[in-house]
Parts: structure tokens; C-alpha cells; sequence
């Protein structure tokens, strides 16, 4: 899902048809639709959030409450991931655009690289 090329930053990862333009990730050998071999790409990391909710009890590994949800990405796919989010910004909203960056999530030896989303705009150091 996460690639990382010699001398570029790290990027997700997933695969395009190239008969009906299906996206998926992680990337798929063989289009969901039909039979038509798909295409690797890297995706923008650009979307916008369809739902996030805070966890308050965060699963073992983080130490910390954090933002989570669904992101729409900009070439069609629904994501879930981690949504960063500094107490003075207020929470995140449905339809607001962010940002994709990948950086180290969790706490202790449970810590592993991952995508994380920001708001466009957004101060929050990640
Ligand atoms: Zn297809």
C-alpha cells in the first residue's frame, strides 16, 4: 500500500483499470468489474472527509486520543485512515479537502509508518 522509491518520498499505492477507470486499494491484480488486468498507480493523497470521529480510548499501541474517518481520495477510492487535527483547529467536518503525508503512527515498538491526513491548510506539524 505504502511504496517507497530510492530518492522520493514515500506515496500509497493502488491499482487502475484500464478499461472502466475502477481505482482500488490496495492494488488488485484483476479489475473487481471484469477480467481486465489492472494498472499500478500512486495515488494524489488529495480528498476530502466523509466521516471522522474522535477515539477517545485509543487501541493498544497508542498512547494517545486521535482523529480517525474516511477519506474520499480524489481518484475514487474511500479511505480509512488517521486524520490529524491540533485541539485549536476544531473538529474535523464532513467535506472538508486534506492532505496525505506518511509518518510513523502508534507509540513504543508498536510504532509503524502509515498514511496520516491534515486539513489543507492546516498548522498541525506531522
Ligand atoms: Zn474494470
Amino acid at each position: 500500500m505504502i511504496v517507497r522509491e530510492p530518492g522520493q518520498l514515500p506515496a500509497l499505492s493502488g491499482s487502475r483499470c484500464p478499461s472502466c477507470g475502477d481505482v482500488r486499494i490496495p492494488q488488485r491484480a484483476v479489475c473487481c468489474n471484469h477480467t481486465v488486468k489492472t494498472e499500478p498507480i500512486s495515488l494524489s493523497g488529495a480528498g476530502k472527509i466523509y466521516e471522522a470521529v474522535h477515539i477517545f480510548l485509543p487501541p493498544k499501541g497508542f498512547d494517545e486520543p486521535f482523529w480517525a474517518g474516511f477519506i474520499d481520495l480524489e481518484e475514487g477510492p474511500r479511505f480509512f485512515a488517521q486524520i490529524a487535527c491540533a485541539p485549536d483547529e476544531g473538529d474535523p467536518q464532513h467535506g472538508e479537502e486534506v492532505e496525505m503525508v506518511i509518518e510513523s503512527i502508534g507509540s513504543g515498538e508498536g510504532q509503524v509508518l502509515a498514511p496520516v491526513f491534515r486539513r489543507v491548510g492546516s498548522h498541525v506539524a506531522v
